[in-house]
């Protein structure tokens, strides 16, 4: 029939040896088809076997990340960018509003806000630096000696890590890895509660750098909140002479490009830097990382009784929020749920 183990276990409708084989296989065995021309996604579909054509159709699935992460730019990623960037705006912000020559001598008070903006921004970088270089929390590899054609055999069950979750093996470090990490294609190892890979600081957002992560955010918030404010302060307050025909922007465009430029590479990343505080700050408040938002129907942990959402480690807003600035990542051990007696109660 031209069917692959894939197909047989759709064929079948074993939701646990499709899980299985989509984690231990790659993204081409999804795409193979049998002799009708089915591939198992769409086998699983015909059949109306609701659940694994979501399992499949989610494998199947090219994540942005994938797409634009990996391969020649991988690693690397866009973090130098974003430094030149931060570096540009920096000598912007001293050439173009601190000390330029086309506006009025800048006041003590303003020179005080002014270099607090550029402490803030040099803090930023040491921030950064550690954020991208400091293990997003790797988990060691169980590789060595092993033949790598060797997919899911080498890995011992016996750990006290397994809970029985298909998930939670990983193929390519051979681990059973702890429930809520993930194996990142990027860095190619597994991550302890993987959060995403993020390309801007080209490395993991996980259990141990997730903290340092919203510091970072923050402190990109503050520095580019200080240097519009200043800015902004120093366009306002400069007398401005125009002619009849002459607007406001086209006059501040031709006597400050350099002033007006700073502003909006400013506003620019202040507005990406917000974006991304709030949902990091809502996930944290969820007690919920990226991945499982955006994969929930990939983990069997992540459904009640009732085969819909639940969060197991879901306690509260307020705990959550403050397990997290305690210790400096989200709590992963498991919330106590009410009993059925006690729900009827
Ligand atoms: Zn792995
Ligand atoms: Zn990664």
């Amino acid at each position: 029939m031209g069917c692959t183990p894939l197909h047989w276990a759709v064929i079948r409708g074993s939701l646990e040896v499709c899980t299985l084989l989509v984690h231990a296989g790659t993204k081409q065995e999804l795409t193979l088809r049998d002799r009708g021309g089915f591939t198992p996604l769409q086998l699983a579909a015909d059949k109306g076997q609701r659940h694994l054509s979501n399992i499949l159709s989610n494998a199947t699935k090219v994540s942005f990340g994938d797409k634009y992460c990996s391969g020649r730019l991988g690693k690397v990623g866009y973090a130098p960018i974003l430094f030149s960037y931060l570096v540009i705006l920096m000598i912007l912000f001293l050439k173009s509003i601190v000390f330029a020559s086309d506006f009025s001598r800048i006041t003590a008070a303003v020179g005080l806000w002014s270099w607090a903006a550029i402490s803030l921004a040099l803090a930023s970088q040491v921030v950064f630096y550690r954020v991208s270089r400091n293990t997003p929390g790797y988990i060691k590899t169980n590789t060595e000696g092993l033949d790598p054609k060797e997919l899911l055999m080498g890995i011992d069950l016996s750990s006290s890590t397994f809970t029985g979750s298909w998930s939670q093996l990983c193929p390519t470090c051979k681990i059973v890895r702890p429930v809520r990490s993930k194996h990142c294609p990027i860095c190619k190892q597994c991550v302890e509660q993987f959060d995403h890979h993020c390309p801007w600081i080209s490395n993991c957002v996980g259990k141990r750098n997730k903290w340092d992560f919203l510091v970072f955010l923050c402190m990109g918030i503050a520095t580019t909140l200080l240097g519009a404010a200043v800015g902004f302060h120093r366009l306002w307050t400069e007398p401005i002479i125009l002619s009849s025909s002459e607007s406001w922007t086209h006059f501040m465009v031709t006597k400050h490009p350099g002033a007006v430029l700073f502003m909006f590479m400013d506003i620019f990343l202040l507005t990406g830097a917000l974006i991304l505080t709030v949902a990091q700050a809502v996930m944290i408040a969820r007690n919920l990382t990226t991945n499982e938002a955006a994969n929930q129907s990939r983990y069997t942990y992540l459904r009640g009784p009732d085969g819909r959402f639940r969060n197991p480690y879901n306690q509260g807003w307020q705990k959550n929020c403050a397990y997290f600035l305690v210790n400096g990542y989200n709590n992963d051990e498991e919330a106590a749920w009410p009993t059925l007696q006690q729900t009827v109660e």
